[in-house]
C-alpha cells in the first residue's frame, strides 16, 4: 500500500502517516519527491484497514500495489488449478467439459429426457435447479429435495456428473448429498456464510458472478471458500447487468483471459444466462470455447416452449447437439479438446 502525500502536506502530517503505520504493527517507508511525499506500507498481510490512514491530516489519496485476496492469485500458486468433479470431468486441464441440461429440474420425464439428451451429444455433466432463486416469489421455486432426487435418478441413469445449485446453509447440506458440484449463484456471489459453508462442506463449487460484481469481488468470494480449506473452485462468468435492453445481460467474455491472468483457477461460461436468447447463446458459446473458457454451462430444453424457467435461453435438443459439433472443431483450433466422449450425430 502506497499513501500519496498531498503537495501541501508538511513534515509534521508525513510524521503522522508513519506513526499511524507503525502504530498498525507496519513499517512506513517515506519517500520524498519533488513534488510530493509518498510513504510505503512494508509489511502489507492483506488486512490493513486504509480507513486508518485515508483520514489523516495531509493524505491525497491510497494506492494498493498488491491484492486484497492471497490463495486465489496465481502468485500463491503459479501452476492452473484443475478441478476435479468426478471421475474423468476435470476442469481446468486442456478438455473443456460441457454441463448443460434445464434451468430448473420440472418432472422425472423432463429431466430424464434432458440427460439423456446431454449424454447423447457429449456432454459430462447435467445442470438442473432443485432449488431455484427467482426474481419474483411468484415464479416457479424449483422441486426442492424432490429434484434432487430426481437429479440422483439421471445420474444412475446415464452416469454424468451432477451440478445444481444450493441457495441457503440448510439447503447446501442436501443439495452436497446428491451434487458432484454445488453451484452458487449470481445473487448468492457474496453471500459470505453460505459461501463459508460450502468451504466446509469441502465438494467443488461452482461460483456464478454477480450481476453487478467486479472480478475481484468475484476472486474475494471464491477466497472464502478457500480459506476454509476447500481448493476445488470453480468461477463462472454469466453476464452483466447493463444499460442495453437488447440481450439479458452482458455477457463479459474479457473476464476469461484476466482471470486466468489473476487466478490459478478454472473459469467456465454460461451464455445462456449471458445473453439471454437462444439464438446468441450458440455464438457466444463457440466464442467462449475459443478465448480460453475452462468449460461450459448451457441450459438446453427437451421443450423449451414449456420450460418453467429461461426457456427462452434453453437450447433445444437438435441444437445443443449441433454446437457440440461446433465446439469440437473451434476446440481443435485452439489446441483443446471438448471433454467426454464425440456425439453420433444425429440423421
Ligand atoms: C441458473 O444457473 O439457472 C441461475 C439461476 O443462474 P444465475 O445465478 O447465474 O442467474
Ligand atoms: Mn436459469
Amino acid at each position: 500500500m502506497l499513501v500519496v502525500m498531498s503537495h501541501t502536506a508538511t513534515q509534521d502530517d508525513v510524521n503522522g502517516v508513519c506513526a499511524a503505520i507503525k502504530a498498525m504493527g507496519y513499517t512506513p517507508a517515506p519517500m520524498p519527491g519533488a513534488q510530493r511525499t509518498a510513504v510505503g506500507l512494508v509489511g502489507n498481510d492483506g488486512r490493513v484497514d486504509d480507513s486508518l490512514i485515508a483520514e489523516l491530516p495531509g493524505v491525497a489519496k491510497i494506492i494498493h500495489v498488491s491484492n486484497p485476496y492471497k490463495q486465489v492469485s496465481r502468485e500463491w500458486r503459479p501452476e492452473s488449478t484443475i478441478v476435479t468433479i468426478a471421475p474423468g470431468v476435470s476442469f481446468g486441464g486442456n478438455d473443456v467439459p460441457v454441463v448443460a441440461g434445464p434451468c430448473s429440474v420440472e418432472s422425472e420425464e423432463q429431466i430424464l429426457e434432458s440427460a439423456r439428451a446431454v449424454k447423447a451429444a457429449g456432454g459430462v455433466a447435467l445442470r438442473g435447479g432443485a432449488f431455484k432463486p427467482r426474481s419474483s416469489p411468484y415464479s416457479f421455486q424449483g422441486l426442492g429435495k424432490q429434484g434432487l432426487e430426481l437429479l440422483a435418478l439421471a445420474k444412475r441413469e446415464t452416469g454424468l456428473a451432477i451440478v445444481t445449485e444450493a441457495m441457503d446453509d440448510e439447503g447446501a447440506n442436501l443439495v452436497a448429498e446428491v451434487a458432484d458440484c454445488i453451484q452458487i449463484g449470481a445473487r448468492n456471489m457474496q453471500n459470505y456464510s453460505l459461501l463459508k459453508t460450502v468451504g466446509r462442506l469441502g465438494k467443488p463449487v461452482l461460483l456464478k458472478r454477480g450481476m453487478a460484481a467486479t472480478i475481484q469481488d468475484l476472486l474475494l468470494s471464491a477466497e472464502y471458500v478457500l480459506s476454509e480449506g476447500n481448493p476445488n473452485v470453480i468461477l463462472c462468468e454469466r453476464g452483466l447487468r447493463s444499460f442495453d435492453t437488447t440481450s439479458r445481460n452482458l455477457f463479459d467474455l474479457t473476464a476469461v483471459p484476466v482471470v486466468h491472468q489473476l487466478s490459478h483457477l478454472p473459469i467456465v461460461a454460461d451464455p445462456s444466462h449471458g445473453t439471454g436468447r437462444r439464438d446468441k447463446v450458440i455464438p457466444m458459446a463457440r466464442a467462449a470455447v475459443a478465448c480460453g473458457a475452462d468449460g461450459l454451462l448451457i441450459e438446453m430444453h427437451p421443450h423449451p416452449d414449456r420450460a418453467l424457467s429461461d426457456g427462452a435461453q434453453s437450447l433445444t435438443v437438435d441444437q445443443f447437439g449441433d454446437l457440440m459439433h461446433q465446439l469440437r472443431r473451434i476446440a481443435s483450433a485452439v489446441d483443446r479438446a471438448i471433454a467426454g466422449a464425440p456425439a453420433t450425430r444425429r440423421a
